[in-house]
């Protein structure tokens, strides 16, 4: 890919994605063979005002000899540098900014309880770090293509050619090209976005029934005090920013405890390096009592048991079928694009944002109203070109989607 348009998406990520404030520090998350994308992203976001950029490096066979050669004691210790670094981050509220490009099978073999077990350690020392930050710093989610993720997507191409092919698609999904001005379109998507969202909760829904002939035949409750979202997002101190590029969603946060039915899987999921494929899930009093999967399912087991939460959703989002996305046709194995494919839920942890006047509210208040906590989010696909939706509320019913596409 040329460099003129990976710096164009470079800006875009930390300009519209990031929106780095004069003065501000930044934390790059990024592979490290992916140092000439990370040469450019650094310029710019330097250019866009940065005062100091710091890059976590890492690269997928070492964190795979990592998790073969050292105990499960050594993996789960948070080391004092570690927490010093977390403490610096409450005190310096940088923009963090992942860019991904990992092979969606870059983990297979790595034993998958030793995983589990690390992070479940590791969670509860991190946690009041992140919760420090939660709203209170900007952060995004971009990608570009790796041979080996290239591959993974398109396996009839020759390395190169599917790599570039990665390179135009993920563009593309951004809305980065050439000619264009991608800072315009972002501002007219999300312009987008509030207008759907302000309909929604305008709407003041009590609970989404959804069908759809693969076996999907769900209800889930929205919070009282729940709000939907999408597109960019605000601050705390009032700094818009973008955190995922791309983005087609639609969300909010469910009713801790209240869902009842179930879903089925219309995608593969791509997990801690793995896929989960053609699988289903049964809910009833807000919990997953029921799964299957046909692969991947003692690693599907492994995710929605890796603590209480994890049975429980924490997401519901409205992606229409006809997206950029599902209309390219390509399928990712990586939630970032994957998820803006389809309308998708997600296990594990909600988001504080879904409260109406979050902004005033502790953590606790906002867990209080419904939002459930986990130390796992992840996204699968529900969506299907016959699903419906419909919205109540005080018995009146509302049509959302219609043959997997929005009905308002
Ligand atoms: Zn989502």
């Amino acid at each position: 890919m040329k460099k003129t348009i990976q710096r164009k998406y470079a800006k875009l990520i930390a300009r519209v994605g990031a929106n780095i404030q004069k003065g501000q520090t930044v934390r790059l998350f990024i592979n490290a063979d992916q140092y000439e994308f990370a040469t450019i992203l650094v310029d710019e976001c330097y250019k866009a005002g940065a005062s100091r950029v710091d890059i976590d490096w890492s690269w997928q066979p070492i964190t795979k000899l990592d998790y073969r050669y050292r105990t499960l004691k050594s993996l789960s210790t948070v080391q004092k540098w570690e927490e010093d670094r977390l403490q610096l981050m409450t005190e310096e509220l940088p923009c963090r900014i992942f860019v991904i490009s990992d092979d969606p099978d870059g983990l297979k073999g790595v034993n998958q309880t030793k995983m589990q077990k690390t992070r479940i350690a590791r969670y509860p020392i991190i946690k009041p770090y992140r919760d420090a930050i939660d709203n209170k710093h900007q952060w995004t989610i971009a990608a570009i293509p790796s041979f080996a993720w290239a591959k993974k997507v398109f396996p009839e191409l020759s390395k190169r050619q599917a790599y570039e092919k990665l390179w135009d698609a993920i563009l593309k999904s951004v809305r980065v090209s050439e000619t264009n001005d991608p800072e315009a379109e972002w501002a007219a998507h999300n312009d987008n976005f509030k207008a759907r969202c302000a309909w929604l909760n305008a709407q003041k829904f009590e609970r989404l029934e959804y069908k759809s002939a693969n076996g999907t035949d769900f209800t889930a409750w929205l919070m009282p005090e729940g709000r939907w979202c999408g597109g960019g997002e605000y601050t705390l101190s009032g700094v818009y920013y973008n955190p995922n590029l791309p983005t087609e969603e639609i969300f909010t946060s469910p009713a801790k405890g209240r869902v009842e039915g179930t879903l089925v899987s219309t995608k593969p999921l791509s997990y801690e390096g793995q896929l989960i494929e053609n699988f289903s899930i049964t809910f009833k009093d807000g919990k997953a009592v029921s799964w299957k999967a046909e692969k991947g399912e003692s690693l599907l087991t492994k995710m929605i048991t890796m603590d209480e939460g994890a049975a429980m959703l924490g997401e519901l989002a409205l992606i229409p079928c006809n997206s950029p996305i599902n209309n390219s046709g390509i399928l990712y194995y990586e939630t970032l694009f994957d998820e803006n494919a389809s309308c998708h839920v997600a296990l594990g942890a909600g988001f504080n944002e879904c409260v109406d006047g979050f902004e005033t509210l502790t953590n606790e208040e906002c867990k209080a109203k419904g939002v459930n906590e986990s130390m796992i989010h992840v996204d699968f696909m529900i969506g299907a070109p016959d699903l419906s939706i419909t919205g109540y509320k005080n018995g009146k019913a509302v049509q959302i989607f219609e043959n997997g596409e929005w009905a308002f």
